[in-house]
C-alpha cells in the first residue's frame, strides 16, 4: 500500500517543480507546506515543508522536513541535515488559525513583490475571476523576514475565512487552500492578476464592474455554485 505520508511529499515536490516553471521563484526562495492528516497517525498535528537553501524546480521528497504545529521541535524532524524554511514560523501560526487550511505556499512572484513594495492596496472591482477565486487580497505591513512578529502579523491577518492569499509588503505573497493545488492555484491566479493590473495602469483608463455585478459575483463566490443574478434578471430591470 503507498503511504500517504509519501503521496503528499511527492505532491509537495510536483507542486514546486509546477510554480517553478512558471517563474515564481528565484535562486533558492520561496517555501511550500502541506498539514499531514490525522490518519498518517504518527503526523497528527505536523506539516511537511520545504528547507532552506534548496531550489523548489529540483526539490525532492527526501529534502522535506516535518515540523510540529507547535513548535515543539523548531529544527524540525525527518530532516536530514537540513533545516526547516526561515519561514516555517508563519506557516506553523496560519495553521494554528486556520483549521480549514491544509496548504500554504509563500513565494517572491515578481509582480506580487512589485506591488507589495509600492504601498498601494491590492485594487478590487475589475475582474470577475479575481473576485469569485481571491476575493480581498490584504497587504500585511513589514516586518523582518522570518521573524516572529511577521509570523503573528501574517497569521492574524489569515484567520479570516475569506481570505485566500495576502501580500507582505515590501517581500512577497501567500498563499493558502486546502490541498495543494488549490494553494497553488490562488498564488499563480494572484500573480496574473497583479500582472494585468500592472498593464491596467499602463493603459492609464479603468473601467470597474458595477455595484450590481460585484454584488452578482459575491454572492457567487460565497455560494461555491454557478453564478446567478444579472444574466437572469430581468435586463429592462
Ligand atoms: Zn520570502
Amino acid at each position: 500500500m503507498v503511504d500517504r505520508f509519501d503521496i503528499l511529499g511527492h505532491a509537495l515536490c510536483d507542486t514546486g517543480h509546477y510554480l517553478d516553471a512558471r517563474g515564481h521563484f528565484a535562486g533558492t526562495d520561496g517555501n511550500i507546506s502541506v498539514r499531514l492528516p490525522a490518519r498518517c497517525s504518527r503526523d497528527a498535528d505536523r506539516v511537511m515543508i520545504t528547507p532552506s537553501g534548496v531550489r523548489k524546480g529540483r526539490i525532492e521528497p527526501s529534502d522535506l522536513c516535518v515540523m510540529s504545529l507547535d513548535m515543539t521541535d523548531p529544527r524540525g524532524s525527518n530532516c536530514r541535515g537540513r533545516v526547516p524554511s526561515s519561514e516555517s514560523k508563519m506557516h506553523l501560526a496560519i495553521y494554528r488559525g486556520r483549521s480549514d487550511v491544509g496548504a500554504i505556499i509563500h513565494a517572491h512572484s515578481p509582480y506580487s513583490v512589485a506591488w507589495a513594495c509600492s504601498g498601494l492596496p491590492v485594487p478590487e472591482g475589475l475582474h470577475p475571476e479575481a473576485e469569485v477565486h481571491l476575493g480581498t487580497v490584504p497587504v500585511v505591513p513589514y516586518w523582518m523576514p522570518g521573524s516572529v512578529r511577521v509570523a503573528a502579523q501574517v497569521a492574524r491577518t489569515a484567520r479570516s475565512p475569506d481570505t485566500t492569499c495576502l501580500l507582505m509588503a515590501n517581500h512577497g505573497a501567500v498563499a493558502f487552500g486546502r490541498t495543494l493545488d488549490e494553494a497553488a492555484d490562488r498564488l499563480d491566479m494572484l500573480e496574473a492578476y497583479l500582472k494585468m493590473v500592472v498593464a491596467l495602469r499602463q493603459i492609464g483608463a479603468e473601467d470597474p464592474l458595477s455595484a450590481r455585478n460585484l454584488d452578482d459575483l459575491r454572492k457567487w463566490a460565497k455560494r461555491g455554485s454557478q453564478p446567478q443574478g444579472a444574466d437572469e434578471a430581468d435586463p429592462e430591470d
